[in-house]
């Protein structure tokens, strides 16, 4: 628990002027509609303090752009994106004393949330909502190198063609929660979900992309309409193909082109990339041949770069850093 967090509430038709508040807690009706239809969608995003003592953002003009297409969706108001890095802003500063210090691999993890407040019985959209943002100090993902994980293809499906697979709802982990704990349960880090349709292509993990590396050196990310557009994802193409002059593919990926690939990866804000070493399916292991002892070559690479702008030791391409203060 931070010092202070943002609250601004949607009624009569518009967002009153919002504010920092202590209280972590509220009240809410037992007829407020999160508690009966979910309407629930939510961000995260890190801060970072850096070698000059500078504290910055990283993208978080694309977390306003997705939480505004995540509302629209979900029939909520969407939150004015300028108003919303303005928060982010104001959430930072007032728990500076939280952003962790240079060269300690911690960061500030920044959580908006926004909710149905307002009560509703009958099926439809509620007519109050609550947006928040608020923070919690993170520690390194790694604590000694990333270790390549083992995941296993979920018999379970995360998101329906033309759901709401893309979009940042809470729904989605809702019913993701239990094909979590059956992985774990079974020795497993993370599920690898595949397109519930035909179950022959590539769809995410739980809460994060996938990225490929071909064996010669191709980046390959799945494409779908109910993958969540994650933006490490959409950085990490960026990078491969601007800056490390790699060829990329955005595409449909099958399942069975899986086993040809040199390098596998999870991406998301959390562990930024996290290596996978092994994928259980029910009539086959695939052994990625960058191994069980570190991250590929490739995926390396691009790790070490998406991160060196994180924490300002390489500059990133216009616009990715926002400076707080
Ligand atoms: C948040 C999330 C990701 C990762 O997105 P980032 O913007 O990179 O943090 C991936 N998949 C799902 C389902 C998510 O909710």
């Amino acid at each position: 628990m931070t010092d202070k967090r943002y609250v601004s509430m949607w009624k009569d038709g518009k967002w009153d002027e919002g504010k920092l508040v202590e209280d972590g807690t509220f009240q809410i009706s037992e007829c407020a509609g999160i508690l009966h239809y979910c309407q629930e969608i939510f961000e995260g995003l890190k801060a970072y303090t850096w070698e000059d003592g500078s504290v910055v953002a990283f993208r978080p003009d694309l977390n306003a752009e997705r939480m505004y297409d995540s509302a629209g969706r979900m029939e909520m108001p969407p939150f004015p994106k300028d108003r919303f890095l303005k928060a982010v802003d104001e959430v930072i500063k007032a728990n500076l004393r939280w952003v962790p210090p240079y060269g300690s691999g911690a960061t500030l993890y920044i959580r908006p949330l926004m909710f149905a407040y307002g009560n509703v019985i009958g099926v439809k959209p509620a007519d109050e909502y609550m947006f928040r943002i608020f923070c919690t100090p993170v520690g390194p993902y790694y604590k000694g190198g990333a270790k390549p994980i083992t995941i296993c293809v979920s018999d379970f499906d995360r998101a329906a063609p033309h759901g709401t697979g893309d979009i940042k709802a809470g729904l989605n982990y809702a019913m993701s929660l239990h094909a979590h704990t059956v992985a774990h349960q079974n020795g497993f880090d993370e599920n690898m979900f595949l397109d519930p349709q035909t179950r022959t292509f590539v769809e995410e993990a739980g809460g994060a992309n996938f990225v490929f590396i071909t064996k010669d050196g191709t980046l390959v990310t799945p494409k779908s309409n109910s993958i969540l557009p994650s933006i490490t994802r959409r950085s990490l193409v960026y990078l491969a193909e601007n800056v490390l002059g790699m060829k990329v593919e955005h595409r449909p990926v099958r399942f069975d082109e899986v086993k040809d690939f040199a390098e596998a990866g999870l991406c998301g804000t959390a562990a930024v990339i996290s290596p996978v070493g092994r994928i259980v399916a029910k009539d086959q292991t695939i052994d990625l041949p960058s191994g069980m002892g570190d991250m590929g070559p490739v995926l390396k690479k691009l790790y070490n770069t998406i991160t060196g702008i994180q924490q300002g030791k390489i500059e990133g391409p216009e616009g990715w850093i926002r400076k707080i203060c």
